[in-house]
């Protein structure tokens, strides 16, 4: 754990035993508390000292401009940033007049637990005060699954060692000074006091700040309300200015006694609705909170949790620090979509500011497939957040001189965010992504409507992207040129293999959606000869290959140009984005992440399974792993092709990304993709887990390590679990109609009251693959090899 002694491995945990200050900022990520909807990052609840204070609300956001040192046709001009929204965690304490602060007086013990079953956060510590005085401050602190618009915490102080006069500051704090940035282009854009103040007020045990944005024109209304428990004398007082909205609860506390304070906090916001509107419908939703109740509460938070876990629970036997790994990386992921509801799930989710907040492939690539399996109204959501946002994407195709839908690859509203051409835009591939999150979501839920009301329309229009971006050469073959694949150390290419194959497969599925779906067709102006046009396209797409290796390229020649020096490199210039300059990635062999690996993955049936452990054999050691994106990719493709020891290895970097702060960046966020892709390596690396056509296929195997490996998937109404180990396969099904499902090659039909076992296959054994210097994956695997 962000290799340090004071977290413990523990299945159903995240336990830090004590607190380093110098860890803070990357712990506030770890402990994050989300619904999807709002995001407390774990700082503590006196608000200081602190990493980086975070409180956000999915789709809140600023606009900056965007300068450009050259100007050019279709750059953006303004950016979207997240915005740190009004802090309603914030209780400060003073004992006998001392603040409590735990960089002063003497802190005795300090622990914070997250747990994953009861979805909340809990801290007690011990401190004495300057002065003397000791006392014990636990809180416990939840980010409601059942009420979307609240939060709540409960806090208590007791003094230990005499009576001590105890006062509790409960605030809601907006434009909270923020601390300096480094340069990092990873990281937010500061923006100075975005929230404009409108109205505020305390009375009685209740606040609200209301506040808007200059240029994005959102409001955002926050309210809270409190319950006070205290020794006789407890009095309480409130007070609002701009900023700030304070509870001041002020008592004579002896050794035996506890002040206790549970803060129920609502938030509402809008682009539309006007702020007395938006204030009723904070106050409604703390008014409900408060009714439900703090017990009460914590009890629809287990509940929520259990179901979750109940149908999406992976057991890990063998690896204790994987085991917790998956969990972790599980609650976080359904903590991003949970109740997005129509919003965009952030690469960080609303764990940090990292990346602006924005949204990019990652969430139709490697998020939703997770949350299709696990939570599948998440991903239902998540397609009808990119929907609502088609008349942006498709005025920015237009202005880009192309048709249909052309969808930002940055982005909070909708528009594009990204000011880099080569790796923004150039990225179209987004759009396949998207549509291949459509078809998947649609296969793997059957859900009946969703095709209809919001599938066929992003199959279509992004269908008409790649016809009118791609051409027919004299030959027939039909290329895409100029684009940028998922590797971001390359760029402007033509024909990337796997743009070219995602393409493909979105033409094809819209033109079989239009089949399926004939009025809906008609309504969207498609015609027989346009699918037609779409088939012809995919039928022909150009797919480099390079006979002489024997390889799939990249993209148009890549396999010619130079190989990057690396041996020359220093395993401390990576990332490589960091300390060399993109003209020269751009024109060498080297890759920031998986992209053709990727294509084998998520098109599998293009390839033959030679050609797979090739072209994995060629690309390995080219590639750099510079973006959390590609390590759960490699772990899938290492155990297809039969690396199944190496799968383990990248298993692990996807897993402890953010518990150990791989990439030395979890301060502003957790990397949600890696953590989705943990379930990933899991599933489908050592799972095997793949769709074929509208059914599950398996191939299991295990490393060395693992004794067995249980996950639990929702497939089309039915729940079904997968237990792999050493001795075969067993596929259960824990409720609905028969299934029928592939192992291996071979098809079986499991039914409720009859699960099947199988063998496990034994893998090919093939020569070791290596990495480039310095960038070996960190062992996991036992002992010598086999
Ligand atoms: C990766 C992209 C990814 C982005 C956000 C970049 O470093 O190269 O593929 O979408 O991070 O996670």
């Amino acid at each position: 754990m962000i290799p340090h002694p004071a977290y413990t491995v523990d299945p159903w945990t995240l336990r830090e035993t004590e607190l380093d200050l110098d860890m803070l900022a990357q712990s506030e990520s770890l402990f994050a508390l989300s619904n999807g909807h709002i995001g407390w990052r774990g700082n503590l609840d006196e608000g200081e000292p602190n990493g980086l204070p975070g409180s956000y609300l999915n789709g809140f956001h600023e606009l900056h401009p965007m300068p450009y040192a050259e100007a050019g046709y279709g750059n953006p001009e303004s950016g979207q940033t997240v915005v740190n929204v009004t802090n309603g965690k914030i209780i400060r304490l003073l004992v006998d007049d001392e603040p409590f602060d735990l960089r002063y007086g003497v802190l005795h013990n300090h622990e914070r637990v997250l747990d994953l079953r009861a979805g909340v956060l809990r801290r007690s510590c011990e401190w004495t005060s300057p002065a003397g005085r000791t006392v014990r401050v636990s809180s416990t602190r939840l980010v409601s699954f059942s009420q979307r618009a609240v939060a709540a915490i409960a806090y208590e102080v007791e003094p230990i060692d005499g009576m001590a006069r105890i006062v509790v500051q409960s605030e809601l704090v907006a434009s909270e000074e923020m601390p300096v940035r480094s340069g990092d282009p990873r990281i937010a854009a500061a923006l100075d006091r975005t929230l404009q103040p409108e109205a505020g007020y305390a009375t009685g045990t209740r606040l609200a700040l209301a506040h808007s944005t200059l240029r994005s024109g959102l409001k955002i209304a926050v309210t809270a309300d409190h319950r006070v428990d205290g020794p006789e004398g407890t009095t309480t007082f409130a007070e609002s200015s701009e900023n700030v909205s304070r509870l001041l609860v002020t008592s004579v506390v002896q050794p035996g006694q506890r002040l206790r304070l549970e803060k129920f906090v609502a938030y509402g916001w809008s682009a539309e609705r006007s702020l007395p509107a938006l204030r009723d419908q904070a106050e409604a939703a703390m008014a409900g909170a408060r009714s439900t109740g703090w017990q009460e509460l914590l009890r629809q938070q287990r509940d929520y949790l259990d179901d979750f876990w109940d149908r999406a629970d992976v057991e890990v036997e063998g690896d204790a620090e994987i085991q917790q790994a998956v969990r972790f990386a599980l609650f976080h992921v359904l903590q991003a979509g949970a109740r997005a509801e129509q919003r965009a799930l952030g690469a960080k989710g609303l764990t940090g500011s990292g990346y602006d907040g924005h949204s990019f492939w990652d969430t139709e690539t490697v998020v939703l497939p997770v949350l299709a399996a696990t939570h599948p109204d998440a991903v239902s959501h998540a397609l009808r957040w990119r929907h609502s946002t088609l008349d942006a994407a498709r005025e920015r195709a237009r202005l880009l001189g192309l048709s249909g839908a052309a969808f930002p690859w940055r982005t909070i509203n909708g528009e594009e965010g990204s000011g880099y051409w080569p790796a923004g835009t150039a990225a179209f591939h987004i759009n396949a992504d998207i549509a291949d999150a459509v078809v998947r979501y649609t296969a793997i839920s059957g859900d009946p409507d969703f095709e209809r009301e919001v599938g066929m329309e992003l199959l279509v229009e992004t269908a008409r992207l790649w016809r009118s971006l791609g051409h027919h050469d004299s030959a027939g073959a039909f290329h895409i040129d100029g684009v940028t694949g998922p590797d971001e150390y390359s760029a402007v290419a033509d024909d990337n293999v796997y743009t070219n194959l995602m393409a493909q497969a979105n033409l094809r599925a819209a033109a079989d959606a239009a089949e399926r779906h004939p009025e809906q067709a008609h309504a969207l102006g498609v015609d027989d000869e346009e699918t037609a046009v779409w088939r012809d396209a995919a039928a022909a797409i150009a797919l480099p290959y390079n006979h002489d290796l024997d390889v799939h390229e990249q993209s148009a020649d890549f396999t010619g140009h130079q190989t990057w020096d690396f041996e020359h490199t220093d395993p401390g210039q990576y990332p490589l984005l960091l300390h060399f300059p993109y003209f020269d990635l751009y024109r060498k062999q080297v890759i920031k992440q998986a992209d053709l690996v990727l294509a084998m993955y998520l098109r599998g049936e293009a390839f033959e399974p030679d050609q797979k452990a090739r072209n994995f054999a060629y690309y390995e050691p080219l590639t750099v792993r510079d973006s959390s994106l590609s390590a759960y990719c490699q772990a899938v493709m290492a155990a297809e092709v039969g690396h199944l020891e190496l799968a383990y290895d990248y298993l692990g970097e996807a897993a402890l990304m953010d518990l150990n702060d791989l990439e030395n960046n979890t301060s502003d966020g957790l990397h949600i993709a890696s953590l989705a892709g943990t379930w990933t390596a899991l599933v489908a690396g050592l799972g095997g887990m793949r769709l074929r056509g509208n059914h599950l296929a398996f191939a299991p195997s295990l490393p060395q390590r693992l004794t067995r490996l249980a996950f639990r998937l929702q497939f089309r109404g039915r729940r079904l679990q997968v237990e792999i180990a050493p001795s075969g396969a067993t596929y259960t099904l824990a409720s609905g109609p028969p299934l029928d499902l592939y192992h291996c090659a071979e098809r079986i039909t499991i039914t409720t009251d009859k699960p099947v076992s199988c063998d496990l296959h034994p893998l090919p054994h093939l020569p070791d693959t290596s990495q480039p210097r310095g960038r070996e994956p960190l062992k996991r695997r036992l002992g010598p090899l086999p």
